[in-house]
């Protein structure tokens, strides 16, 4: 007879630990949590303590994980990075990417996680569909940097609105008391033209 689903009140490590070997074990499990965002005392990127925007880390700073145990085995594969070490990379001759960057270096965790951006042409075939795009994707990203497992779990964001449909010289629009600013007004779309065309416009605002 199937075991009842369980409660698990709490989702600090040792709830999150149970709820797994529970679910490895075939019960169901919900796990909910009195605090803001699980973690418990592990928990980070708590809203009300960031500072200036940037999250930091209250409680627990290092963690021991014995090799050979379980806990152990489990990191180890939280660690499982298997490509050459780099930052990010434009890509321009591979059709299904522009892009690769390692996300657990430029976050400083070391968190095994890549983001690669799909050209427009992959995007395009896949727009009803995004998660379509995850098998060509990782195939290429595999493919790049000589990895022989597939990833062990993958997610596809869909942009819908990733880059102006044309670009206007002049750096902001004001006209009639209603202004617009954005990455579509300048050369080409970045962070940059769009932080220059929000100051600008601002500026006009402020100064007209
Ligand atoms: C400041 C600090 C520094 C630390 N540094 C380290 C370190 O460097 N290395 C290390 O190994 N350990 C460290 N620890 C200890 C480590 O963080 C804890 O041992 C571990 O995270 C405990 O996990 P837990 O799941 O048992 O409990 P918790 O992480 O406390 O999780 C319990 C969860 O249950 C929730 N909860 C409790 N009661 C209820 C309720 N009635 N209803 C709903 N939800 C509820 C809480 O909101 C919480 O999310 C530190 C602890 C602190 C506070």
């Amino acid at each position: 007879m199937p075991k009842p689903p369980v409660l698990i009140v709490g989702a600090g490590i040792a709830g999150i630990a149970c709820a797994q070997a529970l679910r490895s074990a075939g019960v169901a499990a919900r796990v909910v949590d009195g605090g803001r965002k699980p973690g418990g005392r592990m928990a980070s990127r708590m809203a009300s303590r960031t500072i200036n925007g940037r999250t930091v880390d209250l409680g627990a700073a290092y963690f021991t994980a014995e090799p050979g145990t379980g806990f152990g085995a489990v990191v180890l594969e939280w660690a499982a990075r298997d490509w050459p070490p780099f930052h990010a990379a434009f890509i321009n001759d591979v059709p299904e990417l522009t892009s690769l960057a390692d996300d657990g270096d430029r976050r400083g965790d070391a968190a095994p996680v890549l983001v690669a951006h799909a050209t427009a042409a992959l995007a395009r075939e896949h727009l009803d569909d995004p998660n379509g795009a995850i098998a060509p994707a990782a195939d290429a990203v595999q493919r790049m940097l000589g990895l022989t497992d597939a990833p062990v779990r993958s997610f596809a964001h869909r942009w819908t609105f990733a880059r102006p449909a044309a670009q206007h010289p002049e750096p902001f629009l004001l006209a009639n008391g209603i202004g617009v600013c954005a990455d579509a007004w300048g050369e080409r779309s970045s962070v940059a033209t769009a932080w220059a065309s929000g100051d600008a416009l601002g500026r006009a605002i402020a100064g007209g």
